[in-house]
């Protein structure tokens, strides 16, 4: 049994009090590590290591902080086949998607801020009176990092890496079920020699640690990653104490398809937003809007890619679709497709678990690639954000009523749209809800573009200079320029 460790002031350390969590494999449904059940005390310790670490560590050249980064990079990338191996173990993904997309992008992560870094700018205004404006951007302190657990170490890298090459010093708090490869990367940081207490990470139950982080007046900045219920939890928290926040929340996000799209790279395109990570990915594609004409087409293409995805054991090579994460989400995702029933909805493809895969994986939380039909914008299932291998498909007649039903949600974090006509493609993108919107393609990432979402999909964005700026204190310095007596 694997024992997972907290990483307070550069050491390996077990939870204060001594208590474990257990964390399951996804895939076999068998408890296979134990993870800390971390609490306010452990966070108090983290936060005076965070603390005591800062003043050095902000006084870093930015060059210094960025070596350190670089040298964090190469170590998960000479580890790619074990962090990829146990992120897939952890959270029932399937290895090749860990190994091709999850993992390489934590590595670029460390890479893209550790150069961000060493090229950002500050900006000076001259003219007005006589004063000369600069701005200087300051470290804001020991900041709280809480991400989920759909994409364990690429978005845990992604908070980590911007906090501490701007010169914070951070406390990190991976999700409870996906605790892996945040263990992984303690080691990978104390061989790089990243000076101690500069990053922290505690495990434990959300409520607990990261509520305590929340709380502590000791951290001055909260990024959080997660679900809309637990981001007002923690918007409210902090709201007294005066935080400054970031909140990348949930999404329902809408893939439109027009009649004059290239259906073979709109029914690609539209599979894999809806099914990528077993579905769990918050810019998965789950509503899928058709104009009428296309309609039949696209469904039964959609049905029979959808029905070829192999479903099987996340370790091996051929598979598509791996396990949820946990027999919570699998009871979640079972209750909407009931849902969808009860609604009115067709099941044209999938609806339940798959026949037994192997010996191995028998007890594993296995869902088939679902898809419903027949369903109004309007209903709970095309408004709620399942997380699951779920997707809806209506169809439309006018743009406008696809735009309508698109912007129906409380979510705006982001949509596709599949179209040859660039007029159209412009107009649309122009009126949809979300903070991002891709045109004949899904999910192509520009780390420099900023990233979050509208409604009640978030507040703030990561990426970027968005990352550099949310990370610290703009101060005006003004200078009065004594006119010539
Ligand atoms: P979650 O339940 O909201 O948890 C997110 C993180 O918050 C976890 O580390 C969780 O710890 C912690 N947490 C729970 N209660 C807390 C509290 N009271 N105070 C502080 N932290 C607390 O979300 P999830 O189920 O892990 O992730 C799925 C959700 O994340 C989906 O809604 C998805 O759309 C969203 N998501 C959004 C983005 C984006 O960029 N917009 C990206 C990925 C995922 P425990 O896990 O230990 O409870």
């Amino acid at each position: 049994m694997i024992k997972i460790a907290n990483y307070i002031n550069g050491s390996l350390a077990a939870p204060l009090a001594g208590s474990y969590i257990d964390n399951f494999e996804p895939a076999t449904g068998k408890v296979y590590a134990q993870v800390p059940d971390s609490d306010t005390n452990d966070v108090a310790l983290a936060v005076d290591a965070a603390t005591h670490a800062f003043p050095t560590w902000s006084g870093l050249t930015a060059s210094a902080r960025s070596d350190v980064l670089l040298r964090i990079a190469d170590g998960i990338e000479s580890q790619l086949d074990e962090f990829a191996r146990a992120e897939c173990v952890d959270n029932g993904k399937p290895l090749g998607l860990a190994l091709s997309v999850e993992i390489p992008r934590a590595v670029k992560n460390f890479r893209f801020f550790a150069s961000a870094v060493l090229h950002s700018r500050s900006e000076l205004y001259e003219g007005e009176g006589t004063g000369l404006n600069y701005i200087l951007r300051r470290p804001r302190g020991v900041v709280g990092l809480i991400s989920p657990w759909n994409l364990p170490l690429y978005l845990l890298s992604w908070k980590v890496a911007p906090a501490i090459a701007v010169g914070n010093t951070a406390i990190a708090k991976p999700s409870e079920v996906t605790p892996m490869t945040a263990h992984m990367l303690a080691q990978v940081c104390i061989d790089a020699g990243l000076p101690p207490g500069v990053l922290n990470i505690l495990h434990g139950q959300g409520a607990k640690v990261g509520q305590a982080m929340t709380e502590h007046p000791g951290i001055t900045t909260i990024s959080f990653t997660g679900g809309t219920v637990t981001g007002a939890q923690v918007a409210k928290t902090a709201a007294p104490l005066f935080k400054k926040v970031s909140l990348e929340l949930g999404g329902k996000n809408a893939n439109v398809i027009f009649a004059d799209a290239n259906m073979n790279q709109a029914v690609e395109g539209s599979v894999r937003a809806a099914f990528a990570n077993q579905g769990q990915i918050c810019i998965c594609g789950s509503r899928i809007f058709v104009e009428r004409s296309a309609y039949d087409d696209f469904v039964s293409a959609f049905v029979s890619k959808a029905k070829a995805l192999r479903v099987g054991d996340p370790l091996e090579k051929e598979t598509d679709q791996g396990a949820l994460v946990s027999k919570a989400q699998l009871e979640k995702v079972s209750r909407y497709v009931e849902l969808a029933k009860e609604e009115g909805g067709q099941i044209v493809c999938g609806g339940s678990t798959p026949p037994t895969i192997s010996e191995r994986c028998k007890d594993g939380y296995f869902f088939e690639p679902t898809l419903v039909t027949g369903l109004s914008a309007e209903c709970r299932v095309n408004q709620e954000e399942i997380f699951g291998p779920v997707a809806t498909i209506t169809p439309f007649d006018a743009e406008d009523e696809a735009v309508a039903d698109i912007n129906s949600t409380k979510y705006g974090l982001s949509a596709s749209i599949w179209t040859r006509d660039l007029d159209r493609a412009h107009r649309l993108a122009g009126n949809i809800d979300a903070g991002t919107v891709w045109v004949n393609c899904w999910l192509v990432r520009d780390l420099r573009v900023p990233f979050g979402g509208m409604k009640q999909s978030g507040v703030g964005r990561e990426g970027g200079d968005e990352a550099l700026r949310f990370f610290t204190e703009p101060k005006n310095v003004c200078l009065q320029v004594a006119t010539k007596s």
